[in-house]
């Protein structure tokens, strides 16, 4: 049986916080703001997979009320999905994510995101994959208050 999900994201830039996206830090004057490194294209991808295998969404299981999850490293929080879907005999056939952001312009760190997140899926980086997008000067993107993502999972019942 093959399972599909979608997950979105933004989180607010924030001055004095380091950007990270896809488990990279991306030199940038700004980060993005929130309970955890705020690492809004993996918290797509979490809420991509958690949706295919039908387990709700990332609030569900690592609250931002939460202390332990403040800081948190999201990539580690995408690892404890994966952990979570093997063992429920899901395997991920295939992440495609977008991240909608004004700047930085990201296609220098396509390949590292892509490289970072199948090592916390524990997939083959072909599985994985990562595109950019601007908001063309419109919406909160565009005038730079912030960044959103996009993804969908494919997950395949062994
Ligand atoms: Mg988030």
């Amino acid at each position: 049986m093959v399972l599909t999900g979608i997950g979105y994201d933004s989180h607010r830039f924030a001055a004095g916080r380091p950007l990270i996206l896809g488990g990279v830090e991306i030199p940038h004057d700004q980060g993005l703001a929130g309970h955890s490194d705020a690492d809004v294209l993996t918290h797509a991808i979490i809420d991509a997979l958690l949706g295919a295998a039908g387990l709700g969404d990332i609030g569900r299981h690592f609250p931002d009320t939460d202390p332990r999850y403040a800081g948190a490293d999201s990539l580690q929080l995408l690892s404890t999905v994966a952990e979570l879907l093997a063992g429920r005999d899901l395997r991920i056939a295939h992440v495609d994510a977008t991240v909608i952001i004004e700047r930085p312009r990201l296609a220098d760190h396509r390949d590292g995101m892509r490289e970072a997140l199948a090592g916390a899926l524990r997939v083959e980086a072909g599985r994985v994959n990562v595109k950019a997008t601007t908001g063309e000067g419109m919406g909160f993107v565009g005038r730079g208050e912030g960044a959103a993502a996009l993804a969908v999972a494919t997950l395949e019942r062994a």
